[in-house]
């Protein structure tokens, strides 16, 4: 019997071994295992850990089952996986992860080429795929996920009214929670706090969670803005890793260790330990010591005083 994790106020969800590595070279089983348990060993409750997607289309992901599966034996951390399709949702619920995202593109065109599909018939596939998942006798908890709901590369920005019309097609079907993706760094604070509120406003208390990435150096800002707009889940990657194989220019997602650090500051308790955090940092450097880190609180650590 596993352990309930601890809840904080704001969760934390490392996305690195999932979107971090998306665009990167395979990395193997156990190394994903060991930055999972560096960073759930320092605090960190949930992490998107990998996606159910065809070997041949994300070969990065060859190993889902088995890091779902060893990652619940080896740490308490809620563990998500991300889904597109049914063989996807199949091999998810077999694996016994305990939440699953369910994403679309609020983009025509990053749909299309994502997804090979229009936002709205992906979302009537996921609507059936999250009814499929409601009726199980035990089910994870499902996040329904917009992505590019800021903007896209290929067609500016989107329309809020359409992201709202997918965010209520997907709170309708039975969601546990709903995330914005700002998938290639495309939004500014105004336009985060705009669009959360209208979400909060028209969706009622359903919880949001954010995930930005700091393409245009935006991404703390836009955690701010979402904080205030009521937004309680933020997705991150350990150094800024990731980008979007489908997403041209995009760039890591927002760093986790800035991300605990302005909570922190913020007076929001995360249950993170942030030396620890930091010390995963410089093991997934190590690791990858071709691949770009981003952030900025690693680059002089944490604030202390000089002794004189
Ligand atoms: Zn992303």
């Amino acid at each position: 019997m596993r352990v309930t994790p601890y809840t904080p106020e704001v969760l934390v969800r490392e996305v690195g071994l999932r979107d971090g590595i998306q665009g990167i070279a395979t990395i193997g089983t156990e190394d994903k295992l060991a930055w999972l348990a560096l960073e759930a060993e320092a605090g960190v409750p949930a992490f998107e850990l990998t996606s159910f997607v065809p070997p041949r289309i994300l070969p990065q992901f060859f190993d889902a089952e088995d890091v779902i599966v060893k990652g619940k034996q080896r740490c308490r951390a809620a563990l998500a996986a991300l889904v597109l399709n049914d063989k996807g949702a199949q091999r998810a619920l077999a694996s016994g992860v305990d939440s699953i995202v369910f994403v679309i593109s609020a983009s025509a065109t990053h749909s299309a080429k994502n997804a090979r599909t229009t936002p709205h018939e992906a979302l009537a596939v996921v609507r059936r795929l999250i009814e499929s998942v409601l009726v199980q006798p035990v089910r994870p908890k499902i996040t329904g996920a917009i992505a590019t709901a800021f903007g896209c590369t290929y067609e500016g920005r989107i329309a809020p009214d359409s992201v709202l019309e997918l965010a209520e097609g997907l709170a309708s079907a039975g969601v546990d929670d709903l995330a914005l993706g700002d998938t290639v760094g495309f939004a500014g604070p105004r336009q985060v706090g705009e669009l959360f509120a209208r979400l909060r406003n028209e969706l009622g208390d359903i919880p949001l969670g954010a995930h930005f990435h700091d393409t245009r150096g935006m991404g703390m800002a836009n955690v701010l803005a979402a904080l205030e707009a009521g937004v309680t889940r933020f997705d991150a990657s350990l150094g800024g890793l990731g980008g979007c194989p489908f997403a041209p220019g995009a760039t890591g997602n927002i760093a986790t260790e800035d991300l605990c650090f302005l909570l922190d500051e913020y007076g929001v308790d995360t249950g993170i330990d942030l030396e620890k955090l930091l010390a995963a940092r410089r093991w997934l450097a190590q690791l990858l010591p071709n691949e770009p880190l981003h952030g900025a609180l690693s680059r002089a650590g944490l604030p202390c005083a000089i002794p004189t």
